[in-house]
């Protein structure tokens, strides 16, 4: 049963929906694909003002919790991350070390464990496919297209800008 005297949850993703992953992308497209330089590399992340803001905006209305396709090995990591950009605090949910599924099949486990006791406003994530899920599921998206918008910016001005 819902428990409506505890706030809803809003669902945070992290990579390209609050953490700008742009500068670490190479890493998964070298063959074979570099998972732990790509996760290494995470701490240095800039953050995505967008999401952010949304994610500040939260607290208050909604307890901010984190739902990330990132393995457990990077929660310290990730919780450091997170405070270091003045992120609301919550719990984090990760996908464990030995979990090799896409993140829609454990997201979505997730967010429904999550549903059971709890309201879930809503789901922030950059990811189509978890996005199509989640709705399917009848859960509130919002997708985050801030990262993707900025890169082709910044692709458009690599090229353009020379001219
Ligand atoms: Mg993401």
């Amino acid at each position: 049963m819902t428990d409506s005297s505890k706030r809803p949850l809003a669902v945070f993703d992290l990579d390209n929906t609050l953490a700008d992953t742009a500068h670490r992308q190479h890493f998964l497209e070298s063959r074979p694909r570099d998972w732990d330089a790509f996760f290494a590399a995470a701490p240095q992340d800039p953050p995505l003002a967008e999401g952010v803001a949304l994610a500040v905006e939260s607290v208050g209305a909604c307890e901010v919790v984190y739902l990330t396709g990132r393995p457990e090995r990077c929660r310290r990591d990730t919780l450091d991350w997170l405070a270091a950009h003045g992120l609301p605090e919550g719990r984090v949910y990760m996908r464990s070390n030995a979990d090799r599924r896409p993140a829609r099949f454990t997201k979505l486990q997730i967010l429904r464990r999550l549903a059971r006791d709890r309201e879930v406003r809503v789901l922030v994530d950059d990811d189509e496919l978890v996005c199509d899920d989640a709705e399917r599921a009848g859960f509130t998206v919002v997708r985050a297209r801030w990262a993707a918008e900025s890169a082709a910016l910044e692709e458009a001005q690599e090229r353009e800008g020379r001219t």
